[in-house]
């Protein structure tokens, strides 16, 4: 029988996934997102037009393929909806191509709310969420007390939203939070509850499915799926930085939770990185530079985000923090992206250890975010020149490529990708 195929981020988000679950996606039938919501972006560049996917798979824009929202995603119906109006206006047929998993949580307008309530009482250590609702949703999962898509089907779901929304209500007071006087989206607070009914309702002209089965008739009949991760390693509630995470598992271990196939269904697992890192909202990243050098990449790379637009953090590759990725993920073929960014950079550095207290350290430590704890550097010779897609691997510069080794072999895994740019053909596959 097929296995489930899994592409994931292996830093702190943003590597550049939607790209290459585009370019991937042509190789399978079936492309599912298996966790987070709409505090996603992936960003794709298809015939020079660029899109940003929050919460429907990147496998949209291909013809007769299967898209599924898996069990394990948090959905907004709001934002579903002018999700797919975007993709209707580009005559996406996205009704055939999109099945959503009856047991996936909606994320309620009051669940938005209260992401702001939680953010703002947290005062200088805030996450830095999306406030996209996320968190919220997923404690009331936890806490056994969400509405699922299959509940919008019932007779109750009024009864059931106006309940928890009473429950919400009452928390954001406890705060010292008026709903009155908020605005999501721009909208009151009742004006957006109207849209978000309306929502609903449109989200019931889609095919529910129950994902587990679904997923398993179709590994049956022989069809090859890829499970799409949305954020990154490092931002995984278990296994991140936290506090500074997101409420999902990002990791492949959430490919089984988020779809319901079982540990020995998931085959290869891509794992993405870029040649640098960067990081959206607070949170411990050691090699971040506060230098023209950080400035230079941010420019170079674009790199603010497409969700929320706010500037990305940026520094050095890491690759203590990268072998740590590749381990809890069993990453089988590494994908490197944006290598192109620091094309005219002299030198280029990339961690290999982290000075704690005067002792090194060559695996993330508990207390990450340990002031005393500073990155120790490899240098490496720039490339100096522009990385061209069109004579394969082996046109590339033998600097570029000593450097592509060196990551290689300290991360033990071989690097099956190469990102040159963000359109589609700017992509190397290593023979
Ligand atoms: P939340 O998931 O919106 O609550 O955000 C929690 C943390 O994860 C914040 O630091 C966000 O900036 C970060 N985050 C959430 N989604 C993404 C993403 O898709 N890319 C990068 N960072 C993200
Ligand atoms: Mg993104």
């Amino acid at each position: 029988m097929k296995k489930v195929d899994v592409l994931l981020g292996l830093q702190w988000g943003d590597e550049g996934k939607g790209k290459i679950v585009d370019y991937l996606s042509s190789g399978y039938d079936v492309i599912a997102r298996f966790q987070g919501g709409a505090n996603a972006g992936h960003t794709l560049k298809i015939n020079g037009v660029t899109h940003v996917l929050h919460l429907i798979p990147s496998g949209i824009f291909h013809e007769n393929k299967i898209n599924i929202i898996g069990n394990g995603v948090v959905i907004d119906p709001y934002i579903f909806k002018n999700e797919c109006q975007g993709l209707f206006a580009l005559n996406v047929d996205v009704k055939q191509r999109l099945k959503i998993a009856l047991k996936a949580h909606l994320i309620l307008p009051t669940h938005r709310i209260l992401d702001a309530v939680y953010e703002m009482s947290k005062g200088n250590s805030k996450i830095g969420s999306t406030l996209k609702g996320i968190g919220p949703t997923y404690t009331d999962k936890v806490a056994r007390l969400g509405l699922r898509v299959g509940d919008t089907l019932r007779s109750d779901f009024r009864e059931k939203y106006n309940h928890l929304k009473q429950l919400h209500l009452n928390i954001a007071k406890s705060y010292g939070c008026n709903v009155d006087t908020m605005t999501i989206d721009k909208k009151s607070f009742d004006e957006y509850e109207t849209e978000w009914f309306d929502a609903v309702n449109f989200m019931q002209d889609f095919e529910p499915v129950e994902c587990e089965n679904y997923i398993d008739k179709l590994l049956k009949e022989g069809k090859s799926i890829l499970a799409e991760g949305a954020q990154g390693t490092m931002l995984d509630v278990d296994y991140g930085t936290y506090p500074f995470v997101t409420s999902s598992n990002t990791m492949t271990a959430g490919v089984c939770t988020g779809l319901g196939i079982a540990p020995q269904k998931v085959g290869r697992v891509y794992g993405i990185s870029k040649a640098y890192c960067t990081r959206v909202g607070t949170g411990p990243f050691p090699t971040e530079l506060f230098d023209n050098t950080g400035e230079i990449l941010r420019r170079n790379g674009n790199e603010f985000g497409a969700t929320t637009g706010r500037p990305r953090r940026c520094g050095w590759l890491d690759l203590v923090q990268l072998k740590y990725s590749v381990m809890i993920n069993g990453v089988t073929d590494l994908i490197i992206t944006k290598s192109d960014v620091m094309n005219d950079f002299k030198t280029i550095n990339v961690c290999t250890e982290y000075s704690v207290n005067g002792t090194t350290k060559t695996c993330i430590p508990f207390e990450l975010d340990d002031e005393s704890l500073s990155p120790i550097y490899t240098s490496f010779e720039g490339w100096m020149s522009p990385l061209s897609y069109q004579n394969g691997y082996e046109g590339l510069p033998a600097v570029f490529k000593s450097y592509l080794d060196f990551v290689q072999d300290f991360l033990g895994t071989k690097i099956l990708i190469i990102s040159t740019g963000s359109g589609r053909e700017e992509t190397i596959v290593v023979e």
